[in-house]
């Protein structure tokens, strides 16, 4: 009888995706998707903040204290708190993501290992599944050659690489065969595919939407200059999600430059009101309390804000990482008021979600992707979550809806 094996994903959907490499892979072993029964676990970690390293911390305590299942550790964090995490014996061996496609050994190695593997590997797999999924997360792309001066990333994913095009594409034909619809590309730093392979992300978007069954196409977060004319002449496609997730960051010009981020204001805001003219909703990154947001900045920051078209936000309080040139920066912000500001951009960017669904009255293309409380859950072109009624099962069916309520938490219909 097989062992059974529950993988448990933190993070972005990087990591969603890595975890259905290491599931499509495994060959000795059953997935399962009770923890309970599982003999083994494995850990996709994310280090992206404090708090991401500490819910890792705190699930691998439950596992100790519910049965003490073998606990493998991959993902980001492997490379932050991986070996502090093997000495003191909390877990039985820890892998880095290049490693994930050799699942099978790794959780067959007897002795406690750390293998903290290649940073500039690029992934062979393709998978062709997405275990309960109704939608298919596909990786294109893996690290990051910006060095946002908060950001650990880079130290953890390696430099930006671009999977093999053919391979993507031969991913995508066989999940769009096996019934999916909608297709996520997603990475470190998405916008940056095709850098040193001669091709683009708005290029092979295209050659992407040219293959059976691919109805929708969505985009993880992208950086403002990496919407090129190129990229602007897809715009108006059919298959493109009508919704963009632009990483900001911050809104200060003043900030901006203490995060050594590369995109500016002004343009930003140019970009922003060119999409909302096209009927974009617009998602940003934000981070709020770095080093160096005095009242002033900040205050400036919310009027820019105000002035943005934004839908979705995607927002936390700064949080120190060793090694990265804002850990050492002056002078800090108190995690209370860090927090105040993030609950009142938070606050503003709901309204404005709220103001563009009530203004929008259109009809909806939703992918139904889950059932809770008596509905079911899905979103539509805008990223906006619509829960329905009805006394068919609609899992992983495609609804178009025309009437429907807008209420401030959500919009609700009936089908
Ligand atoms: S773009 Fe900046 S924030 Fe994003 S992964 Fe790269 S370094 Fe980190």
């Amino acid at each position: 009888m097989k062992k059974k094996v529950y993988f448990k994903t933190f993070g972005c959907r990087t990591n969603l995706y890595d975890s259905q490499v290491m599931m499509s892979a495994m060959q000795e072993y059953d997935v399962t998707e009770n923890e309970s029964e599982a003999d083994m676990i494995v850990v996709n970690s994310c280090t992206v903040t404090n708090g991401a390293d500490s819910h890792v911390r705190s699930y691998i305590s439950h596992v100790e204290n519910s049965g003490g299942a073998k606990v493998f550790l991959t993902g980001c964090g492997a490379h932050t708190k991986g070996e502090k995490l093997l000495e003191q014996g909390r877990v039985s061996g820890v892998f880095g993501q290049s490693e994930k496609e050799k699942i099978d050994e790794m959780l067959g190695r007897e002795e406690p290992y750390y293998e903290p593997g290649d940073l500039n590997h690029i992934d062979e797999s393709v998978v062709d599944d997405f275990i309960g999924k109704s939608r298919a997360f596909i990786k294109i792309q893996e690290g990051c050659n910006f060095r946002c001066s908060y950001c650990i990333i880079p130290y953890v994913r390696g430099d930006a690489r671009s999977m093999n095009e053919e391979k993507i594409l031969e991913q995508i034909r066989r999940l769009g065969a096996n019934g999916f619809g909608e297709f996520i590309l997603t990475g470190t730093n998405v916008g940056s595919y095709g850098q040193k392979t001669d091709s683009s992300i708005a290029s092979l978007m295209k050659k992407i939407s040219q293959i059976r069954g691919v109805r929708r196409i969505r985009l993880g977060s992208v950086e403002p200059i990496q919407i090129t004319d190129e990229f602007k002449e897809i715009l108006d496609e059919p298959w493109l999600e009508r919704h963009l997730h632009i990483a900001l960051q911050h809104t200060s010009p003043q900030m901006l430059k203490f995060m050594n981020r590369r995109n500016m204001y002004k343009q930003d805001r140019e970009l922003f009101e060119l999409l909302a003219g096209k009927g974009f909703a617009i998602g940003t990154d934000f981070i709020t309390g770095h080093p160096g947001e005095s009242r002033e900045l900040w205050d400036e920051a919310m009027r820019n804000v105000k002035e943005l078209p934004l839908t979705h936000l995607h927002a936390f309080t700064y949080s120190k990482r060793d090694g990265t040139p804002s850990a050492t920066m002056k002078p800090e912000v108190g995690g209370k008021v860090a927090k105040e500001r993030l609950h009142e951009l938070e606050d503003m960017v709901k309204a404005k979600n709220f103001e563009f669904r009530k203004a929008f009255g259109g009809e909806l293309d939703v992918l139904i992707e889950s059932q809770k409380d008596g509905f079911f859950i899905g979103y539509d072109q805008h990223f906006n979550k619509i829960m329905i009624e009805s006394d068919e099962d609609l899992v992983g069916n495609w609804v178009n809806i025309k009437e429907y309520e807008v209420k401030e938490e959500s919009n609700y219909g009936r089908v």
